[in-house]
């Protein structure tokens, strides 16, 4: 090598300015170096050919590090051509390269005194082989990659200096094939420093993407991008397979689909790690681990789920994300309503849900013997599941409303319903399971239909039948009644008898003829539905026709009928005779001809609940008589009912006399249920018959306005017509008007009717002050009354005229209606008082169980006065009956010196009410004493200890209210005094 000093100068610039130092060199991530000058320490042992062209020299960068550079400067000679070879390069996986140089090249015009052969560029050459071949080396073999040339050479500076530039080229090279290659620099001429060396491929660098981990990948140069499967990282699944493309430039492009970290682990730092304590994943996603909801926990690490705390749940449906739960709480405030053998029960929902929404129902019905007072000796009732035909509607289990109602139950039987919220979780928890319970007693219930009839024997005019008792008979059959007409006449006339047994015979029908028969069963609780229609027909004439040879014994067997005939009727106008005087109520067969649906031969019947009927419309026909519309004339109005005006007007009949009726109309635009209830009041009344009774006179239901049509009661109702005549009355007019009620209602009593909303405003007078009992109705009856008030069991009550036990569990009975009666007597003692003046609802309630009374009314008769004591015992057992009653007033009424006794009081005490307990009554014990007393009482001390007042007291009235507080008896000569129109029996 020339050793010229400027050439020196020059080279040792070159390698303080411009040497980039190799440990601070980071190339990118995604370049593959396979040669490195910088790299090497030591000497890179390259092939330089011939010896006096390229030349390696050593060197140190500012940081001391050395380094190895080649540097050729024959600028000054011609013809040159040198080579520099690096040794063999393994190619590895690429199949492109690049080769980057890093050079200073000398501008030639700087050098002076060069003869014209100074060049500026150089070239790279390289060769493939498959093996190092050592320092064999052949210039032919090399491609030429590319002639390079200096970007920048040296620049001037302000001071005139020219500082070398480093120059970068790079070059690709490819594709390659064979296992190894060199390369190599040719020189020309120029003066040229290679400062470095790189050889590089470039590749797609292991990488995780979307959870997907993508392996190293070299870029085929054939293709312009490689797809690459990715692989889910660990405790990662696969969503969507991961691919990623690989392009030439070692860059990932285009990303698809993902992996997602498995339940119990969540993304963190392109990896799947474990939830934490106290939270869960219970799915695959790369969402974080949420929090445990409210009671529930993970105690390690990586939970799918919480656990619950203790007594809390999750149901199989619910989602991990929602609270644990409990089962709820019992169902609370139940309420039985008790409608003979159906009951509806009523409750609130539970107070703790437990937490949860889907709350339903369970019923569970039991049948207990005796009372919740009765218990075992073990403390519990004798209790066992309810039978399975007892019918829930809408169901027993699973219901979603605080409500359902029980029927087909057992009359008069002990029921106890369970009644149990449930929720998703209360199946897990079957120990916590918490019920409300209610125990019931059934009333009396009419009879299921009969709904099984057989033929048994047909002849030309009769018919034997057979039946099977009803499913449910609800308590002891008394008869059956057996209801059959030409199937032609279509029930415009037909015939009703009776049976005790399960069969009867039905004589003489008409032969050849088609008849339809009904049957319903009667108990003490009244009728029950009728059976479906059954059809029989008799034998034709034909039928008849015997044989010659039977001919002799039907002939006996006709006369022996004939005989039987005849000595049958003969018993039976005897017996009829001897029960009409024992009053015998129910013969085993008793017939009852009815034409036009109308009664012929009224017997002592049993009132019968039109509900029971399937079609309450057929209960109106059969009850009430269709009247024609243009038979009535509607002369004013009188009063106002709930379903509209009540009318007086008239009424004319086919020959018969026009008379005075009251006119109940229906007011337009009812709905059915209403057009129902208003016609119930013409069912019920059409089944009485007696002079205390209001007289239905007959219905319009065909043309409209719908109407009923009693009676007219000329001085209306009985408690605003005392109130117009304050005072004006006989005592014995009195109590006149008050036996007319007590019989009115002994009749209906005998029936089987309860009234329920005796008072005297429902109580109607006529012109010779007959008072008649009136309102009738069922429910309608209590909702109509304006005095009916709400009880804590629902239901409306008029509370000062009803019962206790009415009032606190509904028990209305005849015994109740006694109560009633007991007031109305006191309403009309008092000319129309209002019982318990102004006190309040619930007052009375608590005064009446606390023992309080109404006290007597100014110059009440004691007698009278101990009556009503009698009807307001809180035991109802011990109130009179109203037969009792009814013979009491007529003994009365008998003696009337006995209502000169009265009960008076002089002062009035602060609650108004007597207390019985402390009272000065008179008493007679037991109702038996009081019929003893009344029976020896002709106007001589009834009692003793008592003073005496004048017998013109009874007949002097005041307006003041006193209270009792002691008796006056007088037995003083009395005129006798004579009962007044209006009493019809005495
Ligand atoms: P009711 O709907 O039965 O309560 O009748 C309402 C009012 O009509 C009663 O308070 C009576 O004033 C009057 N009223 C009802 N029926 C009759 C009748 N048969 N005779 C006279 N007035 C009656």
């Amino acid at each position: 090598m020339d050793c010229n000093p400027r050439l020196l100068l020059f080279i040792l610039h070159l390698l303080m300015s411009c040497v980039v130092p190799a440990f601070l060199t980071i190339y990118p991530p995604n370049e593959v170096n396979l040669l490195d000058s910088k790299a090497s320490q030591g000497e890179l042992g390259w092939i330089s050919y011939p010896s006096h062209g390229w030349e390696e020299i050593s060197g140190v960068d500012e940081h001391y590090t050395p380094i190895r550079t080649f540097q050729v400067c024959n600028v000054m000679e011609y013809s040159q051509n040198n080579w520099l070879r690096t040794n063999w390069i393994p190619r590895q996986s690429a199949q492109k390269i690049y080769v980057e140089l890093k050079f200073t090249l000398r501008d030639c015009n700087s050098i002076p005194l060069v003869l014209g052969t100074c060049k500026e560029t150089f070239n790279l050459l390289y060769l493939e082989t498959d093996d190092d071949q050592g320092s064999h080396f052949r210039e032919h073999q090399f491609l030429k990659i590319d002639t390079i040339a200096a970007d920048e050479s040296f620049t001037q500076t302000d001071l005139g200096d020219r500082i070398l530039k480093l120059n970068t080229e790079v070059r690709e090279v490819g594709p390659l094939s064979k296992k190894g290659f060199y390369l190599a620099f040719q020189d020309v001429g120029a003066c040229v420093a290679l400062v470095s060396v790189r050889v590089y491929f470039k590749k797609c660098p292991q990488t995780v993407r979307n959870l997907a981990s993508f392996r190293d990948t070299v870029p085929i140069d054939s293709q312009s991008l490689v797809e690459v499967p990715g692989l889910c990282v660990n405790n990662s699944k696969e969503e969507e397979p991961p691919r990623m493309y690989c392009s030439t430039e070692g860059e990932w492009l285009v990303p698809i689909g993902k992996c997602l970290c498995n339940p119990g682990y969540e993304e963190r730092s392109s990896t799947c790690q474990m939830c934490r304590e106290g939270f869960y994943k219970s799915t695959h996603g790369n969402m974080e681990c949420s929090k445990c909801p409210p009671h529930s926990f993970s105690h390690h690490e990586g939970s799918l789920h919480c656990g619950c705390e203790k007594n809390y749940f999750r149901a199989e449906g619910d989602p991990a994300s929602m609270a644990c739960t409990r089962p709820p709480s019992a169902p609370r405030n139940v309420i039985s309503s008790i409608n003979e053998t159906s009951v509806i029960l009523d409750w609130s929902w539970p107070e703790d849900t437990g937490g949860r929404r889907d709350i339903t129902f369970n019923v569970l019905c039991k049948r207990c013997r005796g009372t919740a007072a009765n218990v075992s000796t073990s403390g519990t009732l004798h209790c066992e599941p309810c039978r399975s035909n007892v019918r829930f509607l809408p169901r027993a289990t699973g219901l979603h409303n605080t409500t359902v109602t029980v029927g087909d139950l057992l009359a008069h039987t002990n029921y106890t319903f369970e009644i149990e919220a449930q929720n998703g979780v209360s199946p897990l928890a079957f120990k916590m399971r918490q019920y409300a319970a209610v125990t019931i007693t059934t009333n009396q219930a009419a009879p299921s239909p009969v709904t099984v009839i057989r033929k048994e024997k047909t002849s030309r005019n009769s018919v034997s039948l057979s039946w099977q008792e009803p499913d449910r008979p609800n308590g002891i059959i008394l008869d059956y009644e057996i209801k059959y007409y030409e199937k032609e006449e279509q029930e415009t006339s037909y015939t009703i008898l009776r049976a005790r047994g399960c069969n009867v015979t039905l004589n003489g029908l008409k032969p050849n003829t088609a008849y339809l028969l009904q049957i319903r069963a009667r108990t003490a609780a009244g009728y029950g539905a009728t059976s479906p229609s059954f059809q029989f027909e008799t034998s034709p004439d034909s039928a008849f026709s015997i044989s010659s040879e039977n001919s002799q014994v039907v002939l006996i067997a006709i006369s022996c009928a004939v005989a039987i005939i005849l000595v049958t009727v003969l018993l039976y106008v005897l017996i009829g005779r001897f029960c009409c005087r024992s009053k015998s109520k129910h013969p085993d067969e008793k017939r009852l001809h009815f034409g036009n649906g109308h009664l012929r031969l009224p017997g002592i019947r049993t009132y019968v609940d039109p509900h029971t009927y399937e079609d309450p419309s057929q209960a109106v026909h059969e009850f009430a008589k269709e009247l024609e519309a243009s038979g009535i004339a509607i002369d004013k109005v009188v009063g106002a009912g709930e379903f509209g005006e009540v009318c007086s007007g008239r009424l004319k009949l086919p020959s018969k006399k026009e008379i005075c009726v009251a006119i109940k109309t229906l007011k337009g635009g009812y709905t059915d249920k209403q057009r129902r209830d208003f016609l119930a009041e013409a069912s019920i009344m059409g089944q009485f018959d007696h002079p205390n009774i209001i007289r239905l006179e007959g219905v319009v239901t065909r043309s409209k306005p719908v109407m009923i049509v009693t009676e007219y009661m000329e001085n209306g109702s009985l408690d605003s017509f005392l109130r117009k005549h304050d005072a004006q009355f006989t005592g014995i007019q009195l109590v006149g008007m008050l036996r007319g009620i007590a019989s009115g209602m002994k009749y209906l009593s005998d029936m089987g009717y309860v009234h329920r909303d005796l008072a005297a405003r429902n109580i109607l007078v006529n012109s010779n002050l007959v008072c008649k009992v009136s309102d009738f109705g069922l429910s309608r009856v209590l909702e109509d009354d304006p005095e009916a008030a709400y009880t804590t069991r629902g239901g409306k009550i008029p509370i000062r005229w009803t019962a206790p036990e009415a009032i606190a569990y509904r028990k209305f009975t005849s015994a109740s209606d006694a109560w009633s009666y007991g007031i109305v007597l006191w309403e009309v003692m008092s000319y129309g008082e209002r019982p318990y003046w102004e006190m309040s609802n619930q007052d009375v309630i608590k005064a009446v169980d606390e023992g309080y009374r109404l006290p007597p009314p100014m110059d009440c008769p004691a007698t009278l006065y101990q009556l009503m004591l009698d009807c307001w015992q809180k035991e109802r057992n011990n109130r009179p009956k109203f037969e009792q009653i009814v013979s009491i007033l007529d003994k009365l009424i008998r003696n009337p010196c006995s209502l000169k006794i009265t009960a008076n009081t002089t002062s009035r005490p602060a609650n108004l009410l007597l207390d019985r307990s402390s009272a000065e009554v008179p008493s007679v014990g037991t109702m038996g004493d009081w019929m003893d007393a009344m029976r020896t009482l002709p106007c001589k001390e009834a009692f003793s200890g008592v003073s005496y007042s004048s017998c013109d007291t009874l007949a002097k009235t005041s307006t003041d209210r006193v209270v009792l507080t002691e008796v006056h008896v007088t037995p003083a000569t009395c005129p006798d005094w004579e009962p007044s129109m209006g009493i019809t029996t005495l």
